[in-house]
């Protein structure tokens, strides 16, 4: 048998993660997270100016943290300070594997800032860790083996969803091509983005070369996007804030200038009547309710096979009771808050818009920002306005001579992120892969999850730009592009 890293290379080798069915390992973990919460100060070169405001811990609604919000002068100076990293593609690959080294060693703050910050339950703080380290580790190979010039002021634009790895991916991957990077977390996460800015620093990122500013989209967010010496943006968040930046991009920056967008997916899941129902269901639980929905590759749309839809309905509705909400710093915890007081009303109030499509609903803590996991029923993802980012999963039936409609009507909508499939028949798989419009296609397993270097993640159509995270063509898009060659 050959090694792994003989087949793969040692680019391959991912992050081993933590066994959460040991009781050692999980009291171990439980003690290191209760760590004092720091305030997130940005860190820039210049003094940093702005306003103070708190940060919420969405299961209680508590302050936990201050954060100071940057003003739009602040983002200028950082523009004006900011340094492409110019030691040899090595050397930066070495200080991106210490930060990686120093993410893992760190794990209890980690999952601790996780939890409190963000509402995440352990296993998915856990996934969230290891998928940072990931992308430190993967982009320090890439970028080593294929080194290229930097295109100058790169600004990275990121969700409150995965506060730590996309955040992370999204800078390792600037870096590693010799970017300076400026960074702005999400409104309701800069703590962990702080502190994982401190660690990369300590692992050796020059402080020009990576400044943090924490700020609101409308402020810190457009300059980043209107000042003409940024020459390259990397986005992760809705696909209408996309817009609005590809506009504001197009009107200030230099033509050419690259948006690296990674944005929402209104996802389906067939399942065919000779799916495996235990299986399925599963699947189906994880993929629409873990980490409360709150995940751009999660299932919003579920096609099941008119024959056995009432069996496949009634268990998932079993399932879904078996599910504990609650606070994530509770080791029990499957389903915690999501994320703010407005994500809570807006999708408390689209599901109470029509009460008569409730296929099911579990009962939600009275203190928190929570929606309980519910089942609605509609008639095909035509029925779904918009990304719903909760939560809430959305079923429909079709016959078994439907199919083909089924996948048209999928690709009509014109998102395409992820796709999830349940069948047992070989050549089905072959057909609708071919015929779905969506970056990552899921058999006969959940959907959401993917893993660094081994499933490259990303999606087409209002979905995205591509390239896809954590792939090989990632890194590259940071760099300069090769000036034509001189005429002989
Ligand atoms: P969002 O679009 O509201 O915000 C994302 C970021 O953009 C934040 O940092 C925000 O401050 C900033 N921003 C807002 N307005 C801006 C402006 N005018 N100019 C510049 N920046 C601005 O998204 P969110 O609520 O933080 O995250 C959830 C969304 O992200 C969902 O739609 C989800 O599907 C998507 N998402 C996609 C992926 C993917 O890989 N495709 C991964 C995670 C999340």
């Amino acid at each position: 048998l050959l090694a792994p890293d003989a087949l793969f290379g040692a680019a391959r080798r991912n992050s081993t993660g933590f066994d959460l069915s040991d009781a050692e390992t999980l009291a171990r973990i439980h003690a290191a997270r209760e760590v004092a919460i720091p305030d997130a100060m940005p860190l820039t070169v210049s003094e940093p100016t702005g306003k103070r405001q708190d940060v919420i811990n969405p299961a209680t609604g508590e302050k936990i943290a201050e954060v100071l919000m940057v003003d739009a002068g602040t983002a200028t100076r950082a523009i004006d300070d900011a340094r492409p990293w110019e030691a040899p593609a090595a050397e930066r690959a070495a200080v991106l594997r210490r930060a990686a080294d120093l993410y893992e060693a760190h794990y209890g703050p980690v999952f601790g800032i996780l939890a409190r910050e963000a509402g995440k339950a352990l296993p998915d703080a856990v996934a969230e860790l290891r998928e940072a380290v990931d992308f430190l580790r993967y982009y320090a190979a890439e970028g080593e083996a294929d080194d290229g010039p930097p295109r100058g002021i790169v600004g990275a634009i990121s969700p409150w969803n995965f506060p730590l790895a996309i955040f992370t991916g999204q800078i390792a991957a600037a870096l590693m091509a010799g970017n300076a990077v400026i960074a702005k977390p999400a409104e309701p996460t800069p703590v962990i983005a702080a502190y994982a800015i401190r660690l990369l620093h300590q692992a050796g990122v020059p402080k020009a070369a990576l400044q943090l500013l924490p700020g609101r989209g409308s402020v810190v967010g457009a300059a980043l996007t209107s000042d003409p010496r940024v020459a390259g943006l990397v986005f992760t968040g809705s696909t209408e804030t996309a817009q609005t930046i590809a506009r504001t991009m197009a009107a200030n920056l230099a033509p050419g200038t690259p948006l690296i967008a990674e944005t929402g997916g209104l996802n389906a899941m067939v399942v065919d009547s000779t799916a495996l129902p235990e299986q399925a269901v599963r699947d189906i639980v994880n993929s629409a309710f873990r980490s409360a929905g709150q995940r751009c590759s999660a299932l919003r749309c579920l096609y099941v096979q008119e024959d056995v839809a009432p069996h496949l309905i009634q268990m998932i509705k079993g399932a879904m009771d078996e599910l504990r909400m609650g606070d994530p710093w509770d080791l029990t915890t499957d389903v915690g808050p999501v994320i703010d007081p407005g994500a809570q009303r807006e999708i408390g109030d689209y599901i109470a818009a029509d009460a008569g499509r409730v296929l099911h609903k579990l009962a939600a803590p009275s203190r928190g920002f929570f929606i309980p996991p519910t089942m609605l029923k509609v008639s095909g993802i035509a029925d779904l306005e918009r990304e719903i980012f909760g939560p809430v999963l959305h079923v429909a039936t079709f016959r078994g001579d439907q199919l083909d409609q089924v996948i048209a009507d999928i690709n009509a909508r014109g998102f395409g992120l992820t796709f999830g499939l349940h069948t047992r028949i070989d050549s089905r798989v072959q057909e609708v892969s071919d015929a779905i419009h969506v970056g990552n296609i899921y058999v006969n397993r959940n959907q959401i999850g993917a893993v660094v270097g081994s499933q490259p993640f990303g999606g087409e159509g209002l979905s995205g730009t591509g390239p896809k995270a954590g792939g090989p063509r990632y890194v590259p898009r940071f760099f300069a592009p090769a000036a034509p060659a001189a005429p002989a």
